[in-house]
């Protein structure tokens, strides 16, 4: 079956087609690591999140990458006001490489948290900053820069369709009255490519490097487009970020790839709409934001936060309350019973290579996930499939173990032992370990645990079950 999304370039729901068949090299803008990622940073991901999962869903290899920015984004998303990162390191009192591990951890950890796939590839800005300048000096070679007083600058002017992605009125556009911009830029739409080190040693910066045009930093935009040329290649298929990045950071990358390149540069451009509170957009630059540990300190379970977003379409603005948060979290409790009543029903008449999956509800899942993510509609349709009388509990079973490889609920897992994967014959001998230990004959347990050991399954017993692992070399 076809998938179809809207693309952002173009503005209209486009079928998929690949660069190559059964491949998708995609790119996702990461996290800027000057602080922690509030909830509304992590909708962006979890929405990238669903997409890669219906490419796997699908049958697509992907190539994930996400950077990771550790230098560059100035306060503005212009070329004006302090480094991010820079700030955040005056504000803690740690180094800026410090600040960039730490905020990094807690980023993963929300990350694995929120179940979100890890990308083939994490690539740090500061890693590739020789590639980075590799591309500013082609762009330079073929003429579409010029250097100012504080840096190297990218002169849009020089690029026919500079600004085709945000449909941007160049003549008309004036420059946001907050953002001062430099006066020695030539176009109001140019951009830094390589910023110069503040002269003065008062300012010294504390990430900086040797470039042809003299001591200083990459521009923001440059890194992504330096590091998805080096693994996804010039062209590659799709391109997603929140909708902030389309008229600046999005569009100044396809400008830069375009014009070093000289091919086009992603052939889908996929944006998330915002997380807004009442007071307005969600915003790290104000100071106080929720956290995922935010949401858990108060009593839910990042997947309550997951199942409140996979309720509104990716690119609806969606509004957040503690209230909407409530009814997920009560929503997301009557789920998990459910299905655990599917489970256990299922476990019974247990026959786990059955395999028996009915086409009509797979293929109404499949339709809602291919339809430009329409995780609503898959919602609906996992629900139809949980209150369904006409099928029997295996069948359940095996399609909510299907949809949660989009879903990514941890509906296939036992809600007390939080097993998942584990084949039937395994969990036989875990369920017999467990009865040997109910009947405190603590050496047939053991002796299972070697059984299930020399097959290659670790058991570990936790406070609310059991945990079953398949022991790897890692
Ligand atoms: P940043 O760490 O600021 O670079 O942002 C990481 C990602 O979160 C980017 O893709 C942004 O577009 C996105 N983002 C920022 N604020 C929000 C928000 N309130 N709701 C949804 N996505 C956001
Ligand atoms: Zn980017």
């Amino acid at each position: 079956m076809d998938i179809t999304l809207f693309n952002t370039l173009g503005r209209q729901k486009q079928i998929f087609e690949p660069i190559e068949p059964g491949k998708v090299g995609l790119y996702t803008c990461g996290p800027t690591v000057y602080d922690y990622q509030h909830i509304g940073n992590f909708r962006t991901f979890m929405f990238e999140d669903l997409l890669k999962r219906v490419l796997l869903y699908n049958g697509y290899d992907v190539t994930h990458i996400m950077n990771i920015t550790d230098v560059g984004h100035l306060v503005s998303d212009g070329d004006e006001g302090e480094d991010k990162m820079e700030k955040g390191s005056a504000r803690t009192g740690k180094t800026v490489w410090e600040i960039a591990e730490y905020y990094t951890g807690f980023f993963l950890d929300d990350a694995k948290a929120l179940n979100l796939l890890p990308p083939t590839k994490y690539t740090k800005a500061t890693d590739y900053i020789q590639e980075q300048i590799d591309m500013v000096k082609c762009l330079d070679d073929k003429g579409y820069t010029y250097v100012t007083s504080d840096g190297v600058y990218f002169d849009t002017s020089k690029l026919k369709d500079y600004g085709k992605l945000a449909n941007l009125d160049i003549e008309g556009l004036e420059e946001g009255s907050r953002i001062q911009f430099s006066t020695e830029k030539k176009n109001k739409t140019d951009f830094a490519l390589w910023k110069f080190s503040p002269k003065d040693s008062d300012t010294k910066r504390q990430m900086e490097w040797d470039s042809p045009w003299g001591k200083g930093f990459p521009g923001w935009h440059i890194e992504c487009s330096a590091m998805s040329k080096k693994f996804l290649g010039d062209t590659f298929d799709i391109h997603c970020g929140g909708i902030d990045h389309v008229p600046i950071h999005h569009t100044n990358e396809i400008a830069q790839s375009e014009a070093c390149n000289g091919k086009p540069f992603v052939h889908y451009w996929l944006h998330g709409a915002f997380l807004e509170e009442e007071s307005g957009k969600m915003s790290k630059s104000k100071g106080e934001f929720l956290r995922v540990k935010t949401l858990v300190d108060k009593g839910y379970s990042p997947l309550d936060y997951r199942y409140l977003c996979l309720g509104t379409h990716y690119r609806k603005r969606l509004l957040f309350s503690w209230e909407i948060l409530e009814q997920a979290k009560t929503a997301m409790a009557r789920l998990k019973q459910n299905v655990q009543q599917i489970r256990d029903e299922a476990k019974k008449n247990f026959d786990a290579r059955d395999a028996s999956m009915p086409e009509g509800e797979r293929e109404k899942f499949l339709e809602a996930v291919n339809d430009d993510l329409n995780m609503p509609q898959a919602l609906a349709v996992l629900w139809g499939v949980v209150r369904n009388d006409k099928l029997s509990s295996i069948e359940k079973m095996n399609l909510v173990n299907d949809f949660n490889r989009v879903l990514g609920l941890d509906l296939d897992k036992d809600i007390e032992a939080g097993n998942t994967n584990v084949p039937a014959e395994i969990m036989e001998l875990v369920e017999k370990r467990i009865a040997a230990k109910k009947a405190k004959d603590f050496k047939k347990a053991d002796s299972l645990r070697d059984e299930l050991k020399a097959l290659g399954w670790e058991v570990l017993d936790k406070k609310d079950g059991v945990e079953v692992k398949y022991i790897t070399n890692s």
